[in-house]
């Protein structure tokens, strides 16, 4: 995407720049954080070469088209020729229970694990067990390097609403590998945050039907409880759905990941019945709190291999973005800026594009799961500059304040709309 990358004087830095013809690339800091040293991996082919700051004035980095430019924190630019490889869990521990290994797509999650080489326990009866550590923090950590195959619930057979984003919800499998310190999982799943994936996936995708709307069409979304990408290379199953739904008239399938490993996904017949999200966020967020997940560019690469035509390589699939939690932080309309000049550069192509904003909340119950989970966060989760939002039921959500929602909301429809003209946004929250 980039002809050439070059660094100008640290001075002029307040964020980075590039001109449209995409020949260049002005690469900055606040200045303040320059009293830590930043440090430029430029990878010209291999081995990475570390580049001072002082030669870094003047310098320019030729790079391929296909080179990325990634922050892997405030004060850390790495430019790459090629995009880094994509992110793969492997779990420390895959334990079936014996109701998954009567089942097909058990077996199939098996064989990919044993080609993986991965270790295989087998539970004697069907409860999981061995999930808990000494304390909550190390629970976490066992928990979060467990894949557990399990057979879903019969209650999951009775599918429930999830508005905005689609019609009915339904799972895959539940719980997430990756860290993301803000983790909506955290007063969403009760116990320990251990990944189960579902080995009934042929009842569960048959089971969908059911509740498709006559002649009118019907969204599922796959991601309420999990990121489907994280595991498919360990389940396969988002690659099932997604065949499942390209032979429906009327059922649609949405998922959506911060995970990037979407080669499987690119020659499947999906049949448009399939939109691809990726989770996009600014980079001060995504380099912080989001542990485990793929890296911003890396994310981006991925959006863009989905959407891409058959012909240049891609999955010909729609796509969308979820910016979710959209952070009021320092300086976050620069923050976001960047973000979408990036995107706005890598999807330099038609796309059916949407949009679904998401600004950060909590609730009580979830700011004392993450608390526990992530002691030494950053992450502000205080009262002040909220409102408190209650729902029917009474229960109570922590928001941005009024004021702050309205600038929020007006800037990113401004923003998105004049990068992206022909994209939809389908919510703002
Ligand atoms: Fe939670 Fe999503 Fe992050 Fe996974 S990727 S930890 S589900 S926020």
């Amino acid at each position: 995407m980039f002809e050439s990358v070059r660094v100008l004087d640290s001075r002029e830095w307040t964020h980075h720049e590039r001109t449209q013809q995409a020949a260049s690339v002005r690469v900055s800091f606040l200045p303040l954080r320059l009293k830590k040293i930043p440090r430029f991996y430029c990878k010209q082919g291999a081995p990475k070469r570390l580049v001072r700051p002082s030669k870094v004035n003047q310098t320019t980095l030729f790079s391929s088209p296909d080179s990325t430019i990634e922050y892997s924190n405030d004060n850390l630019i790495a430019v790459s020729m090629t995009p880094q490889k994509p992110k793969l869990w492997l779990p420390e521990r895959v334990v079936f229970t014996p109701a998954a290994l009567d089942e097909a797509h058990g077996q199939r999650i098996l064989k990919r694990v044993q080609d993986l080489n991965l270790p295989v326990e087998i539970e004697k009866n069907n409860r999981l067990t061995g999930l808990r550590g000494a304390d909550e923090r190390a629970t976490y950590n066992r928990a979060k390097r467990t894949l557990a195959v399990v057979v879903a619930p019969p209650g999951q057979f009775k599918l429930q609403p999830i508005p905005p984003s689609a019609d009915w919800q339904f799972h895959i499998a539940e719980g997430c590998p990756a860290h993301c310190q803000y983790c909506y999982l955290a007063g969403s799943l009760s116990g320990p945050p251990v990944v189960r994936a579902y080995a009934n996936l042929d009842a569960i995708l048959d089971n969908l039907a059911r509740f498709e709307k006559p002649n009118a069409p019907t969204t599922y979304e796959a991601s309420c409880y999990t990121d489907p990408l994280s595991l498919e290379h360990l389940t396969g199953s988002l690659s099932q759905a997604i065949r499942y739904f390209g032979t429906r008239q009327n059922g649609h399938l949405r998922w959506v990941s911060k995970f990037d490993a979407v080669e499987p996904l690119l020659g499947l017949e999906h049949n448009n019945q399939t939109r691809c999200r990726i989770s996009l966020n600014a980079a001060p967020v995504s380099s912080r709190l989001e542990g485990g997940t793929a890296s911003l560019s890396n994310r981006m690469n991925a959006l863009r291999r989905l959407a891409l035509p058959r012909e240049q390589g891609g999955g010909a699939y729609p796509i969308g973005v979820v910016l979710a939690p959209i952070m009021a932080m320092e300086n976050w309309e620069s923050h976001y800026t960047q973000l979408l000049d990036d995107l706005h550069r890598v999807l330099d192509f038609p796309t059916d594009l949407t949009w679904e904003l998401i600004t950060h909340r909590f609730t009580p119950g979830s700011r004392d799961v993450l608390q526990s989970w992530y002691p030494k966060s950053s992450l502000d989760m205080s009262d002040e500059g909220r409102d408190i939002k209650r729902n029917k039921f009474g229960s109570e959500k922590y928001v941005y304040a009024r004021e702050t929602m309205k600038q929020m909301k007006g800037f990113f429809t401004r923003e998105i709309m004049s990068r992206f003209p022909n994209s939809r946004i389908l919510y703002w929250t």
